[in-house]
């Protein structure tokens, strides 16, 4: 793969490329399945630029991507990639009639998205309201 390159320099490529991968990883796991394109797309802008993800997250309805050693260019395609996320619903990637509501929670879904957050949040809202009857008894 890289014949030019030492034992330990084949291992720390292995190593980092292994750390890079462990990283997206537990990143893609702090937003929705529909949202993972970005991110990967993300991920491979800051390799290009040589900087680091420090941290992905969803915040009031918006992908936000945190780096390291950030530059103007670098910025302005995540920069990109973070408005783009408010047109993608963050559950299903569908770019259809994407709108940013939510009773508790801001997020960018599709309508039939919307729905199925909705009943869960109900279901949740009255799971507590049952637990603190029962809480109550006792
Ligand atoms: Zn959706």
């Amino acid at each position: 793969m890289y014949p030019s390159l030492d034992r330990k320099e084949k291992v720390g490529l292995v190593s980092e490329q292994a750390d890079l991968e462990l990283r997206l990883k537990d990143d893609l796991e702090n937003v929705g399945k529909g949202w993972e394109p970005l991110v990967r797309a993300a991920y491979n802008i800051s390799i290009l630029f040589g900087a680091e993800i420090i941290q992905v997250k969803e915040k009031f309805g918006f992908l936000r991507i945190y780096t390291r050693d950030r530059n103007p260019a670098m910025e302005s395609f995540l920069g990109h990639l973070e408005n783009l996320s408010g047109q993608i619903c963050e559950y299903c990637g569908s770019g259809e009639g994407v709108i940013r509501d939510g009773k508790y929670w801001l997020k960018s879904l599709c309508p039939p998205c919307h729905v199925i957050k909705r009943t869960r949040e109900e279901q949740t809202a009255e799971e507590a309201k049952a637990y603190k009857k029962t809480d109550k008894l006792l």
